[in-house]
Protein backbone atom coordinates (compact mmCIF):
# COMPACT_ATOMS: atom_id res chain seq x y z
CA UNK A 1 0.00 0.00 0.00
CA UNK A 2 1.55 3.69 -1.02
CA UNK A 3 2.21 5.69 1.99
CA UNK A 4 1.83 8.93 2.35
CA UNK A 5 4.71 9.22 5.03
CA UNK A 6 7.57 8.97 3.87
CA UNK A 7 9.17 8.71 0.70
CA UNK A 8 13.10 7.64 0.11
CA UNK A 9 12.93 8.02 -4.12
CA UNK A 10 11.53 10.50 -5.93
CA UNK A 11 8.20 9.57 -7.22
CA UNK A 12 9.03 11.65 -10.43
CA UNK A 13 12.39 10.38 -11.72
CA UNK A 14 13.37 7.53 -9.20
CA UNK A 15 16.47 9.54 -7.49
CA UNK A 16 17.37 8.95 -3.80
CA UNK A 17 15.72 11.96 -2.13
CA UNK A 18 18.03 13.37 1.04
CA UNK A 19 16.99 16.44 2.46
CA UNK A 20 13.84 16.20 5.02
CA UNK A 21 12.13 18.68 2.99
CA UNK A 22 11.82 16.18 -0.24
CA UNK A 23 11.05 13.10 1.71
CA UNK A 24 8.22 14.62 2.82
CA UNK A 25 7.40 15.59 -0.53
CA UNK A 26 7.29 12.76 -2.60
CA UNK A 27 9.85 14.95 -4.97
CA UNK A 28 13.26 16.09 -4.73
CA UNK A 29 13.72 19.84 -5.84
CA UNK A 30 14.24 19.54 -9.52
CA UNK A 31 11.18 17.51 -10.20
CA UNK A 32 9.16 19.78 -7.65
CA UNK A 33 9.98 22.73 -9.41
CA UNK A 34 8.99 21.16 -13.29
CA UNK A 35 5.59 20.38 -11.16
CA UNK A 36 5.26 23.45 -9.81
CA UNK A 37 5.57 25.21 -13.28
CA UNK A 38 3.41 22.14 -15.00
CA UNK A 39 0.64 24.33 -17.26
CA UNK A 40 -1.87 22.12 -18.85
CA UNK A 41 -5.34 23.79 -20.62
CA UNK A 42 -6.84 24.73 -16.72
CA UNK A 43 -9.75 26.00 -18.66
CA UNK A 44 -12.31 22.84 -17.92
CA UNK A 45 -11.49 23.28 -14.60
CA UNK A 46 -12.90 25.55 -11.53
CA UNK A 47 -9.93 27.50 -9.00
CA UNK A 48 -10.92 25.38 -6.39
CA UNK A 49 -10.31 22.32 -8.39
CA UNK A 50 -7.18 23.73 -9.25
CA UNK A 51 -6.46 24.35 -5.52
CA UNK A 52 -7.04 20.81 -4.51
CA UNK A 53 -5.29 18.97 -7.33
CA UNK A 54 -2.07 21.28 -6.38
CA UNK A 55 -2.86 19.83 -2.50
CA UNK A 56 -2.52 16.20 -4.06
CA UNK A 57 0.54 16.90 -5.72
CA UNK A 58 1.98 18.48 -2.78
CA UNK A 59 0.75 16.33 0.08
CA UNK A 60 2.45 13.27 -2.41
CA UNK A 61 -1.11 11.84 -1.98
CA UNK A 62 -0.99 10.84 -6.07
CA UNK A 63 1.67 8.20 -6.79
CA UNK A 64 2.49 7.12 -10.30
CA UNK A 65 1.63 3.52 -10.28
CA UNK A 66 2.26 2.42 -14.61
CA UNK A 67 2.21 4.41 -17.56
CA UNK A 68 -0.49 7.26 -17.20
CA UNK A 69 -1.65 5.90 -14.38
CA UNK A 70 -1.99 6.89 -11.06
CA UNK A 71 -2.69 5.69 -7.36
CA UNK A 72 -4.67 8.63 -5.40
CA UNK A 73 -5.14 8.77 -1.75
CA UNK A 74 -8.76 10.58 -0.71
CA UNK A 75 -9.05 13.37 1.13
CA UNK A 76 -9.85 11.61 4.41
CA UNK A 77 -6.64 9.01 3.69
CA UNK A 78 -9.64 5.19 3.76
CA UNK A 79 -9.74 5.14 0.26
CA UNK A 80 -7.36 4.83 -2.91
CA UNK A 81 -8.46 5.06 -6.37
CA UNK A 82 -6.77 4.75 -9.62
CA UNK A 83 -6.53 7.89 -11.88
CA UNK A 84 -5.66 8.33 -15.50
CA UNK A 85 -5.47 12.00 -16.71
CA UNK A 86 -9.16 11.15 -18.59
CA UNK A 87 -11.23 9.06 -15.93
CA UNK A 88 -10.92 7.96 -12.63
CA UNK A 89 -12.31 5.89 -10.19
CA UNK A 90 -13.50 8.17 -7.70
CA UNK A 91 -17.29 8.98 -6.90
CA UNK A 92 -16.87 11.63 -9.54
CA UNK A 93 -14.96 10.22 -11.99
CA UNK A 94 -17.05 7.28 -11.87
CA UNK A 95 -19.72 9.81 -12.94
CA UNK A 96 -17.76 10.63 -15.62
CA UNK A 97 -17.07 14.27 -14.02
CA UNK A 98 -13.63 15.97 -14.22
CA UNK A 99 -12.83 15.24 -10.99
CA UNK A 100 -9.32 17.72 -9.40
CA UNK A 101 -7.35 14.10 -9.50
CA UNK A 102 -8.01 13.79 -13.35
CA UNK A 103 -6.13 17.24 -13.69
CA UNK A 104 -3.15 16.26 -10.80
CA UNK A 105 -2.64 13.26 -13.15
CA UNK A 106 -2.37 15.72 -16.13
CA UNK A 107 -0.55 18.02 -14.20
CA UNK A 108 2.61 15.74 -12.93
CA UNK A 109 2.59 14.34 -17.32
CA UNK A 110 2.98 17.62 -18.11
CA UNK A 111 5.90 18.25 -15.59
ZN1 LIG B 1 13.08 13.63 -9.19
ZN1 LIG C 1 -11.15 11.32 -9.12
Amino acid sequence: MASTETHTNCLRCGRKLTSPRSIAAGYGPTCGRHIRRATVDLSEYKPHQIASARDLIEDAAIIPLRGHVFTTISTDGTETYLTHPTNCTCPAGRQAVRCYHQLAARLLLAA
